[in-house]
């Protein structure tokens, strides 16, 4: 029986069956509702996925209870060690893993190699678990009195996951989630299902136990499920704004434990004294790579007073050297659009920006007959209050925006309603100190196009890039899957019995 057709065929259209994982064991379960899984670079269904009914998200959380209370009382070195094991697996599987993203996302392998590179780091980070979760302790606060913490698992977690990164965004999650004794139930995207249950696959040969690592397939009603039920203690969510804000609203009103990564409108600062050369390849990596599909994608270029048109031009000159092409084919260096349907919606930018007064000046929306894909597009002349501004298009499509001087640009990038990723482009190390401190924004990068993170760090944006306090992974990511106490503890001598009611000092 094989994992990633869960166990049927559908006898009539052979079209492959993508199910869930409960208890360490495949299920298409009997919801009788499914969804296509495409093929984007064909443009053809490739597979259903099923979508869970209430029922079956209900044994996923029978599953993950019972595997919890075990699993959080297993000593750390036990869990470290069967963390080390999947970072053997993940390692072992680095390319079957990328050729399901390709084959579902559509993203070229060096990409999808490159997404799995950055979810092992968590993984590897997790191995630390016994470290990370030392607690502090304090000797002698008051005569005989001594205080240490705790950090013991939040219980059951759950981790709804966005389609464009099907293996990266779920390791974030589960590699901590678990490392700190909590079980962990993914629902990921039903556009791009398939890796995950690779993942439980490997977390199962890493030895950890069923039910620790549970995986739901569906839409809205087993995340609506997951979020109002009495037994997940802790959400955690990465995807678009509005459905971020929803499931924040939602899990804390059911009295859970909520973070919530949202959308992103990225900006790229160049100022008049930086390397045009240097700014137009990292416009073009940080703008296109992965189609755009990226939440710390480029998506405003920021061109500060006289170097707008060199660098204008620089960008345009170099976008017919992005060979646009199945991910699976060597050549490409981007592929296509994750449906039709994205595609239709990222071209409508385009085809407005025009009307809007913006100037387009390399158009990307013609193309192939065949998959979803798009060129690359560059908009120049854009001011907030345009679509093509204002919008996350999560595309293809680099806009600028000309500003006159450093300040102008700092009060675009704060007016932004988003607050995910912004990077600067100069040589001024004065102006670069001022920058990471005036933007109100949560990952910077200075002469670095795509700021994310390594995962000792934390990843999270501001504003509506992230509801809650609680940015995911790294240090941030241990303190989100775990419940601090305080003890204060006292183991007197013999004493005389003594009555007094007074609060509790240390002096
Ligand atoms: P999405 O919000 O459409 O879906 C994300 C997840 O939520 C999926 O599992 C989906 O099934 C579920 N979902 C969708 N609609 C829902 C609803 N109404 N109620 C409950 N659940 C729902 O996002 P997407 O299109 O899969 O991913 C792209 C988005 O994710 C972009 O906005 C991107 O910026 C964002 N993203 C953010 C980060 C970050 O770290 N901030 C990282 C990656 C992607």
């Amino acid at each position: 029986m094989s994992i990633l057709n869960g166990g049927t065929q559908d006898g009539r259209n052979r079209m492959k069956t993508i199910g869930h994982w409960i208890q360490g064991k495949p299920t298409v379960g009997g919801s009788g509702r499914v969804g296509p899984v495409y093929n984007p670079a064909r443009g053809v269904p490739a597979a259903e996925v099923v979508f869970a009914s209430p029922a079956e998200v209900e044994d996923a959380v029978t599953s993950a209870v019972g595997a919890a209370e075990g699993w959080g009382m297993s000593s750390l070195s036990q869990r470290s060690g069967m963390l080390f094991r999947l970072r053997e697996l993940v390692d072992a599987h680095r390319e079957d893993l990328a050729a399901i993203i390709t084959a579902e996302h559509g993203k070229v392998r060096a990409d999808a190699l490159g997404e799995v590179a950055r979810g092992l780091e968590c993984v590897e980070f997790a191995c630390g678990i016994p470290h990370l979760l030392k607690g502090a302790h304090s000797s002698e606060v008051s005569r005989g009195v001594d205080v240490h913490t705790l950090l013991q698992p939040v219980g059951v977690v759950a981790g709804i996951t966005p389609f464009n990164f099907p293996v990266m965004v779920p390791l974030w999650m589960m590699a901590n989630a678990i490392a700190c004794g909590n079980a962990f139930i993914l629902k990921p995207s039903e556009k791009d299902p398939s890796a995950s249950l690779l993942l439980a696959e490997l977390v199962q040969r890493a030895g950890i136990p069923d039910g620790v690592l549970n995986v739901v397939q569906g839409d809205v009603e087993a995340v609506t499920t997951l979020l109002t039920h009495p037994d997940v203690d802790a959400i955690s969510f990465v995807g678009s704004t509005p459905v971020a804000r929803h499931i924040y609203e939602t899990g804390t009103a059911a009295g859970k434990r909520v973070q919530a990564l949202g959308g992103a409108k990225n900006h790229m600062v160049v100022l008049p004294d930086a390397d045009v050369d240097a700014a137009a390849d990292a416009a073009i990596s940080a703008g296109y790579g992965s189609a755009g599909e990226r939440c710390m994608a480029i998506s405003v270029v920021v061109a500060v007073g006289a170097v707008a048109d060199p660098l204008v031009e620089a960008i345009a000159a170099r976008i017919p050297k992005v060979v646009v092409g199945p991910g699976d084919d060597e050549a490409s260096m981007m592929g296509p659009l994750i449906t039709a349907q994205h595609r239709d919606r990222v071209r409508s930018y385009v085809e407005a920006a025009a009307g809007e007064g913006a100037r387009v000046v390399v158009d990307g929306t013609s193309g192939r007959s065949e998959g979803f894909f798009l060129g690359c597009s560059l908009v120049d002349d854009v001011r907030p209050g345009m679509r093509v501004y204002d919008d996350e298009i999560f595309g293809p499509v680099l806009s600028v925006a000309r500003v006159d001087t450093y300040d102008e640009a700092v009060a675009l990038i704060n007016a932004n309603p988003y607050g995910n990723g912004v990077a600067l482009f100069t040589r001024d190390g004065g102006a670069a100190r001022r920058f990471e401190r005036d933007v109100e924004v949560g990952m910077i990068g200075i002469n670095v196009p795509i700021p994310v993170p390594v995962a000792w760090h934390s990843f999270g944006g501001w504003k509506a890039s992230l509801f809650g306090d609680a940015p995911i992974y790294g240090p941030e990511g241990i303190r989100f899957y775990t419940q601090p106490k305080v003890v204060t503890s006292r183991w007197p001598d013999a004493t005389p019995s003594q009555l007094d009611l007074g609060f509790p000092t240390t002096r």
